[in-house]
């Protein structure tokens, strides 16, 4: 491969600032990656309020001729705005990006030691009560409001085979399913069953043996998590469980600046930090590049380029083990710029 094809989204707010730090440090690796190409994308609640929609057709398109992209954060509105929906949710449908996927890692006093809290979310993407299907209706004792959950087992399996995978790469290799069939036992329990069955699954292979599967039903993992994260490696989690459970565990690490997402498909991966567009913050140049960042490098692991997403982890691990340049959220005084040029500086 010549050049890797790189498409960037920054959106809004602070996605606008974290996502040219990211690029910045995909420029600077040099040999360990094919020399990147990157193609400016539109999305988000700005270009819908200029032109009526958040996610351009075209976007879409010139994301398909690309190798892999990087996504900032959308200004989603709370309230119901006519014609709007959140292009991030789209852009995972139209990719078929089924999985999310999130580690969240705590940085050791000491390179080399076991971190304390070292696991990765893996969401399934594309299903449960995210599918949309609401329901209002007008009864004689109020109005009532309905939602679909779906849970069907080919994406429970295609997310359980991400999650064995990623255990396989990983010294604890566990997989802990995350549920609550004791309660919605056909949705939950087809989850649950199906993602069981993954390791005898005849095309796999034996692949898996290797690896430790555990369950825990979603409210108790919440507790544990806060409690003795160290129990955890890879949790795998429907929709909703996934979305709560992984900013939960950013919780874990100090600042939601830290952490670090990738969305992937079978033939695609887009890296996203896992905060929002920050508005509170936005323009001062103060925002924390670094979960943007650790998205880089998330996507270059996700498309085989192991050498070059080590290089920006150690790197960034460095300039938070050393202490000396944070931007305020983990408590420091630095500028974003200055927080990048750290991270340059150890590359
Ligand atoms: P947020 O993540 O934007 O901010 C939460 C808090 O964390 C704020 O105090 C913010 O200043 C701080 N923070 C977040 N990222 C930071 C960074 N990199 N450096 C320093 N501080 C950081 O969440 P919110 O305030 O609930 O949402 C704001 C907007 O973002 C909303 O419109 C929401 O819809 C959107 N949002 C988008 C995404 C996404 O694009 N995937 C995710 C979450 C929220
Ligand atoms: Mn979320």
């Amino acid at each position: 491969r010549q050049s890797l094809k790189i498409g960037l989204i920054p959106a809004d707010g602070i996605g606008k600032e974290v996502i040219p730090a990211a690029k910045r440090v995909l420029e600077a690796l040099g040999s360990d990656i094919p020399k990147p190409e990157f193609v400016s994308l539109l999305a988000g609640w700005e270009v819908f309020t200029r032109e009526g929609y958040a996610l351009p057709d075209e976007t879409v398109e010139a994301l398909k001729e690309c190798d892999g992209a990087l996504f900032g954060a959308v200004s989603s509105p709370s309230r119901r705005v006519t014609g709007y929906s959140s292009p991030i949710v789209q852009l995972r449908k139209e990719l078929d990006l089924y999985a999310n996927v999130r580690p969240v890692t705590s940085v050791a006093a000491n390179p080399g030691d076991k971190p304390d809290v070292d696991l990765v979310v893996v969401r399934e993407n594309t299903e449960c009560l995210y599918v949309k299907q609401e329901q209002l209706t007008l009864t004689e004792s109020g109005r009532e409001a309905r939602a679909t959950r779906l849970i069907t087992e080919r994406a429970s399996r295609r997310i359980g085979k991400m999650a064995f995978e990623i255990a396989l790469g990983r010294p604890r290799q566990q997989v802990t399913i995350i549920h609550k069939s004791n309660v919605l036992s056909v949705t939950d329990g087809l989850f649950r069953e199906t993602i069981r069955a993954v390791p005898k699954l005849s095309e796999v292979n034996g692949k898996y043996d290797s690896v430790k599967v555990e369950e825990q039903i979603v409210d108790s993992a919440v507790y544990r998590l806060f409690r003795e994260p160290e129990i955890y490696d890879v949790l795998v989690a429907p929709n909703l469980y996934g979305d709560i459970l992984s900013d939960a565990a950013a919780a874990l690490v100090g600042s939601l600046g830290l952490v670090p997402s990738v969305n992937a498909g079978d033939n695609f991966v887009m890296g996203e930090p896992v905060h929002g567009s920050a508005p509170d913050i936005e323009g001062k140049g103060i925002a924390n590049p670094l979960a943007a960042i650790r998205s880089a490098a998330l996507m270059l692991r996700f498309q085989g380029y192991t050498a070059g997403a080590d290089r920006i982890d150690r790197a960034v691990d460095q300039v938070i083990r050393e202490g000396e340049v944070l931007t305020p959220d983990l408590g420091g005084k630095s500028k974003t710029q200055e927080v990048l040029d750290a991270v340059l500086k150890k590359l």
